[in-house]
C-alpha cells in the first residue's frame, strides 16, 4: 500500500535540522540537512536563536518539497521530532521569541531545582510527572524566562505570551500561526504535565507560576496538527505526526510492544523501554515518560542514559590503544577474553542505578601480562554492562523482562559490542539496515494518521533486513562476567 505515496520527516535536532523524503516502503529518498548556531553567554548556559532555527528547518523544507516534486509520487503529509525540552516563549501577537530559546544542555536553573529540594517537592514531583526534578525540563526554564525578561511576567498574565517546545514553535510558525498545539511525548518532558492524567497540571503550574494560557494544547501523536504553509501559501501537506525525538526512535524501530527497547549507542548511550499502558514509576533514579501511540491509548516507557559511550572508544584512540573507532571491535577480537582487567567508564560520575556523581573511571585487574588489547576488549565490555544495569533496573522498575533490544548509533555498528551485549543480556539484539529510527518514527506516526499506512503490523512488515545478535554464551559464564562487573562497580563507588 501507499508505494507512490512520499512522507517527509522534520527532525530537528540539537545542533542541526533536517528534512527526509520517505517513500511509501519507509525507505529514505532524500535528505536535506542545515546547522545552526549554538550560543553560549556564560558557563553552563546554553541557548539557540529560534528564528535561526525555524529559518534552517525551512529551508531544509523547501528542499525536501523540491526534491519530492522531482519523485513519482506525491506528498502526502510530514512527521516532526525534535530535540525535547528546550523552551521558547514568544509573543502571540508579533510571533517575536520574548528571549532565545533555552536549550536543555542549560544549567541555569539549578537553584530553582535546589529551591525544591529543600522544600520537599521531589517526590511529589516526580509522582506526577514521572520526571526527577531537574534543570533539564522546561518548567524552570519557563519560570525563568518570566522571572528574568523585563515586563514577560505581565505579558503572560494578560495571555499575550505562549510557551512551547521546539515542535510546538515550529508547528505554530509552519501553520501560518495558526496552530498552538504538542503532544503527549513531548508535555511528558515539560515537569508540567501529569502523566497519570495526561493533562497539564494545575497544581505545577502554580508551583512555577506560569499562566495556563501560555501552554499548548495537547494532541495525540498521530493526528492532525494543520497544513504547513509557506509564503502564505497553503502547499496541503498536513503535518500527522509529533513526537520527541528518543520516543520518535523506539517508535522508528518498532518497539510496539511492553518489554521491548532501543538504545542508542552515540557519543553517550540513551535507552527507552516500552512498559506499556500503565506509568509505573522507578525506584532506580530512572524516567517514566509518555512514549508515542499509533492510536491514541496511552502507552508509556521508562528512560534511562549513560553519559558515556561513544566518548569512551574516543578515549581509546587519543591513548593510542586503537587507530580508529572501527578498529576496536578486531582488537577486542584478538584475545580470548580481556584477560580478568575490568573496565568501568564513569568519567563523569556512575549513573542508573548506582547515582554516585563523585565515582570516576577506573581499569583493574591489570598484570604483567595486560596487552592493549586487553583494556580495548574490557572497554567495549564496561559499555556493555552499562546497558546491561540500565535495563536491569527497568526489568526491575516495570515488573517485566525485556524481550527484544533494538540498537542505533555509531557504536551500534561496533559487531563485537553487539555480540557482547546480546550475550550478557541474553536477549537477541536487532539493528535495522537503516540509521535513520529517529526521522522514521515521526515519519510512521504521520504516515499512519493520513492513512499512508494502516497500521503497526504493517510498519512490522516495512522493516527491511535487519542484523541480528543471538546470545552465544551459557549462563554460567554469563553469571561469571557479571560477577566480575559488579565487583569492579563495588571497588569504584566512593561511599558506603
Ligand atoms: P552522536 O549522535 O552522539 O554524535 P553517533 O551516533 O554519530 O553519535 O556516534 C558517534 C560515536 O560512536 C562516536 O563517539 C564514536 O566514537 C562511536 N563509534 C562510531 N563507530 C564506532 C564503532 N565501529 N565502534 C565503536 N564506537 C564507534
Amino acid at each position: 500500500m501507499g508505494n507512490d505515496q512520499l512522507v517527509i520527516s522534520l527532525d530537528s535536532g540539537t545542533t542541526s535540522v533536517r528534512s527526509i523524503v520517505f517513500d511509501g516502503k519507509g525507505e529514505v529518498r532524500h535528505v536535506a540537512q542545515k546547522e545552526f548556531m549554538q550560543y553560549y553567554p556564560q558557563p553552563g548556559w546554553v541557548e539557540q536563536n529560534p528564528e535561526e532555527l525555524l529559518a534552517a528547518q525551512v529551508d531544509v523544507l523547501r528542499d525536501a518539497l523540491e526534491m519530492a516534486g522531482k519523485m513519482t509520487g506525491t506528498v502526502t503529509c510530514a512527521g516532526i521530532t525534535n530535540q525535547r525540552e528546550t523552551t521558547i516563549v514568544w509573543d502571540k501577537h508579533t510571533g517575536e521569541p520574548v528571549y532565545n530559546a533555552i536549550v536543555w544542555q542549560c544549567r541555569r536553573t539549578a537553584p530553582y531545582i535546589e529551591k525544591l529540594v529543600e522544600l520537599g517537592l521531589i517526590e511529589a514531583i516526580h509522582g506526577r510527572t514521572g520526571l526527577v526534578p531537574d534543570a533539564y525540563f522546561s518548567a524552570t526554564k519557563v519560570a525563568w524566562i518570566l522571572d528574568n525578561v523585563p515586563s514577560a511576567r505581565e505579558l503572560a498574565e494578560q495571555g499575550d505570551l505562549l510557551f512551547g517546545t521546539v515542535d510546538t514553535w515550529l508547528i505554530w510558525n509552519l501553520t501560518g500561526r495558526r496552530v498552538h498545539a504538542t503532544d503527549p511525548t513531548n508535555a511528558s518532558r515539560t515537569m508540567l504535565y501529569n502523566i497519570h492524567e495526561l493533562d497539564w497540571d494545575d497544581e505545577l503550574l502554580e508551583l512555577f507560576s506560569i499562566p495556563r494560557s501560555m501552554l499548548p494544547e495537547v494532541r495525540p501523536s498521530s493526528g492532525d496538527f494543520g497544513s504547513i504553509v509557506l509564503d502564505g501559501q497553503d502547499t496541503g501537506v498536513p503535518i500527522t505526526g509529533v513526537v520527541g525525538d528518543q520516543q520518535s526512535a523506539l517508535f522508528g524501530q518498532c518497539c510496539f510492544a511492553p518489554g521491548q527497547a532501543k538504545s542508542t549507542y552515540g557519543t553517550g548511550c540513551f535507552l527507552l523501554m516500552n512498559i506499556g499502558d500503565k506509568p509505573r514509576l522507578s525506584g532506580n533514579g530512572l524516567l517514566t515518560t509518555v512514549a508515542a501511540s499509533p492510536d491514541g491509548k496511552p502507552v508509556y516507557a521508562l528512560e534511562g542514559s549513560a553519559f558515556v559511550c561513544g566518548q569512551l572508544i574516543g578515549w581509546l584512540i587519543d591513548l593510542g590503544l586503537i587507530e580508529d573507532a572501527r578498529s576496536s571491535s578486531e582488537v577486542a577480537r584478538s584475545v580470548e577474553d580481556s584477560g580478568g582487567v575490568r573496565v568501568v567508564p564513569a568519567f563523569a560520575g556512575l549513573g542508573t542505578p548506582y547515582w554516585d556523581q563523585d565515582a570516576r573511571g577506573a581499569i583493574y585487574g591489570i598484570t604483567r601480562g595486560t596487552t592493549k588489547a586487553h583494556i580495548v576488549r574490557a572497554a567495549l565490555e564496561g559499555l556493555a554492562f552499562q546497558v546491561f544495569d540500565i535495563l536491569s533496573a527497568m526489568e526491575d522498575d516495570a515488573e517485566m523482562s525485556l524481550s527484544r533490544l533494538n540498537v542505533d548509533g555509531g557504536a551500534s555498528l561496533n559487531d563485537f559490542l553487539m555480540q557482547f551485549q546480546a550475550d550478557v543480556l541474553g536477549v537477541t539484539i536487532e539493528r535495522p539496515a537503516s540509521p535513520e529510527a529517529t526521522a522514521l518514527g515521526a515519519a510512521y506516526l504521520a504516515g499512519l494518521a493520513s492513512g499512508v499506512w494502516a497500521d503497526i503490523a504493517e510498519l512490522e512488515q516495512l522493516r527491511g533486513a535487519s542484523t541480528t545478535y543471538t546470545p552465544l554464551r551459557g549462563t554460567n559464564q554469563v553469571e561469571h562476567l557479571v560477577a566480575g562487573w559488579r565487583d569492579a562497580i563495588a571497588r569504584t563507588i566512593t561511599r558506603q
